[in-house]
């Protein structure tokens, strides 16, 4: 191979700019020429490609967001889309691609394979920890520790006024970074998606604590979670006010996503894009790069979404079992 290109696509990550980085400075090490492809998919289809260099990958290893740019983007959904961007591909000479992002990418790059002979190596980039064949996926510790900052300041405030915090952690349908969030958070509690809420125990919980002279409780709330209709920690806050516990919602939201990745994000991400290309030269395609253990193993691009990931239900137990 003598052309690879790299996009980051879907939802953004902190980290993806060093997967990008990694991808760039081993493509060129190699003496391939690397090309960036901006926006993700919507790139592809409108053609914006850049010559990637060594030089232009120079200190973003520590920046949030991604340099490349991500979309979503409609017309990929379509075959004649897809069309569109493998002609972009060929037009350029490239031969293949990585594509760092979430399920729905490597949706995407699996049929850019499958339907062009496009090889595609993917990696695992979104906040979410939600894919399996890998324990890991970049931007997921950036997340947690964005996530524990606050948690650690509403904790003074909740302590100060004897009052009850949830706290909404992003994750529509996967309890990670809740999860993750509230075990380093010392929460009281976490709801997550894939468990049905135990409303009953968790008012009991906060009655308890309050009875036994805690100035406060710490419920740490997936914004996937959906109690009578309503999603996320307003679900929860109306059903604690209704038994006059006095609550406070406090929502995280897009900072998560935001800010300088992690020692770890930073690590595995440049793992994971070396890999990649080194796996794209092999002549290894559909596939993700996943970290298991400290190491990087391959599967099948499909495995990574068909398969559901569970969460640690140790962990959850422990939580549940843990407060007052
Ligand atoms: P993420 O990669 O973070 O899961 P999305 O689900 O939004 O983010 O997917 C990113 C892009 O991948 C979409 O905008 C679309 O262009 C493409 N994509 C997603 N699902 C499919 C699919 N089933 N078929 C083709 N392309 C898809």
């Amino acid at each position: 191979m003598q052309r690879i290109g790299v996009m980051t696509s879907g939802g953004d990550a902190p980290g993806m700019n060093a997967n990008v980085r990694a991808v760039v400075r081993t493509g060129v090490s190699r003496g391939v020429q690397v090309f960036g492809i901006r926006d993700g998919f919507a790139g592809l289809i409108s053609d914006e490609i850049i010559p990637m260099t060594s030089p232009s990958v120079g200190g973003i290893i520590g920046k949030g967001g991604t340099i490349l740019g991500t979309a979503r983007c409609e017309e990929f959904r379509d075959p004649a889309g897809r069309a569109k961007a493998a002609q972009t591909l060929r037009k350029h000479g490239i031969e293949g691609i990585v594509v760092c992002g979430g399920d729905g990418s490597f949706r995407g790059a699996h049929l850019l394979w499958k339907e062009h002979d496009i090889p595609v190596i993917c990696t695992p980039g979104t906040i979410d920890n939600d894919l399996a064949g890998t324990d890991y996926t970049i931007g997921f510790d950036t997340a947690v520790n964005t996530a524990l900052e606050a948690i650690d300041r509403i904790r003074d405030t909740a302590e100060a006024h004897r009052r009850t915090f949830i706290v909404e952690v992003m994750g529509r349908h996967s309890g990670f970074i809740a999860l993750a969030t509230g075990i380093g958070g010392g929460a009281d509690a976490v709801l997550v998606p894939e468990i049905p809420p135990d409303i009953p125990r968790i008012i009991s919980m906060v009655e308890r604590r309050f009875a036994a002279g805690k100035r406060f409780s710490l419920i740490v709330v997936a914004e996937g979670v959906v109690i009578d209709d309503f999603p996320g920690a307003g679900s929860v806050a109306h059903i604690l006010k209704k038994h006059g516990l006095d609550c406070r919602v406090s929502i995280i939201g897009h900072q998560q996503r935001g800010g300088a990745p992690t020692a770890l994000d930073r690590e595995f991400a440049s793992l994971l894009g070396k890999e990649a290309v080194e796996e794209l030269l092999r002549g290894g395609t559909d596939k993700m790069a996943g970290i298991v253990g400290k190491r990087v193993e391959f599967c099948d691009l499909e495995y990574s979404w068909r398969e559901k990931k569970p969460i640690d239900m140790e962990v959850y137990r422990f939580i549940s079992g843990a407060a007052i």
